[in-house]
């Protein structure tokens, strides 16, 4: 058989690994940051009427434009939006590669600041885009000070900021995203794929959106939404962003199936975010429980906690995985990132961690 070296592969994929977060079939799921929580029942069951209805024209192509689907995005989002400024994909990974495909490419350069949402680079190499990975002030803060003068000095094409940040859960000051768009020409995505568990007083980027038509704000279906196996992700921005979009993604990208059963789950906003105030209630647990016993979590405005204080976190990860909960090791040494999932789960997940004893580095490391 012929090994993936012997292809004549393009060669700034050579050596590369895809992205892979192991998909193991455990009694407690807490690693890659789904909303552990089905979906109402009644919700399900208008989706499964409108995709009813859906499948009986799907011998045609659908609505390119997802029209309806962006109207009720743009409603969702408020913002004085409309459904000029939205644009939709599947999955908000897919909008940030179409985004990369209009803006990137052979010669450019996005900027990102380390750790963060490991798909970035991963897209920037898929595009020939030159990934450059700016660094962070402590605590995985990121300054107005530090993020312009990376700007300043790497002069990127476009810049992905990430808020809250996957995987440390900082959020971003809305002085930090304003000043890195006033210190650049280029494209200043801002990824709010988890805005929602911020809680409603939370600042995001879509205020900043009137007059900054360069700025684009990216959201997803899949998190709060409980929607991540539909694959609905979306971004607000200029309308004349849309328009470099629609030069790069595939004609019909979005199916007929997936426009109605996203557009039927927005009729129901309120029910598919009921448990955003319960998860959020888990995930300050964690951060309490965990400070408790010796862990160091840092701050967040997401669904998931970042710990440090972990003294091996392959023999930790493998000891929780024994008793059937999986979490992520995201590879920054002595350190574990958890999802925060139903009351039981995470029960299950602060009993497993507790019955391993104190952590033994300090938490000062
Ligand atoms: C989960 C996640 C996404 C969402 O990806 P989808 O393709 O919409 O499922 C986007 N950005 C970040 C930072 C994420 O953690």
């Amino acid at each position: 058989m012929t090994s993936l070296n012997d292809l004549p592969l393009r060669d700034n994929l050579r050596g590369l690994v895809p992205y892979g977060a192991p998909q193991l079939h455990v009694p407690v799921a807490l690693n890659v940051n789904e909303n552990t929580h089905p979906i109402p029942e009644a919700v399900a069951h208008h989706i499964v009427a409108s995709l009813a209805r859906a499948v009986l024209t799907v011998n045609r192509y659908p609505d390119r434009e997802f029209t309806e689907l962006r109207e009720s995005l743009a409603n969702y989002l408020g913002h004085g939006l409309t459904a000029e400024n939205i644009w939709a994909a599947n999955g908000s990974n897919e909008v940030l590669q179409q985004v990369l495909q209009a803006f990137g490419g052979p010669g450019r350069t996005l900027l990102g600041f380390d750790p963060t949402y490991s798909m970035y680079s991963i897209l920037a190499s898929g595009t020939d885009t030159r990934w450059v990975a700016g660094e962070r002030d402590a605590d995985y803060e990121l300054s107005a000070d530090t993020a312009a003068a990376w700007v300043a000095k790497t002069q990127p094409d476009l810049v992905f900021l990430c808020s809250p940040n996957n995987p440390t859960g900082t959020p971003l000051a809305l002085e930090t995203i304003a000043a890195v768009y006033d210190a650049t020409d280029g494209i200043v995505v801002v990824d709010e794929a988890y805005a929602e568990f911020g809680g409603a007083e939370a600042p995001t980027a879509l205020s900043l959106l009137p007059g900054r038509e360069r700025l684009v704000v990216s959201r997803t279906m899949s998190k709060a939404f409980a929607f991540a196996g539909a694959r609905v992700g979306y971004l607000a921005a200029d309308p004349a962003v849309t328009d470099a979009l629609r030069l790069v993604r595939l004609p019909y990208h979005l199916s007929a199936l997936t426009q109605a059963a996203a557009t039927a789950a927005l009729d129901h906003t309120a029910e598919m975010l009921a448990m955003v105030d319960d998860i959020r209630v888990q995930r300050d647990r964690i951060v309490t429980e965990l400070r408790d016993l010796g862990y160091r979590p840092y701050r967040t405005g997401s669904n998931f906690v970042l710990f440090g204080g972990v003294e091996d976190p392959g023999a930790t990860f493998t000891a929780l995985l024994a008793e059937g909960v999986l979490i992520r090791d995201i590879g920054i040494p002595n350190h574990l990132r958890v999802s925060a999932g139903t009351e039981a789960e995470t029960t299950a997940f602060l009993a497993a961690i507790s019955r391993l004893g104190a952590p033994t580095v300090s938490r000062a490391e």
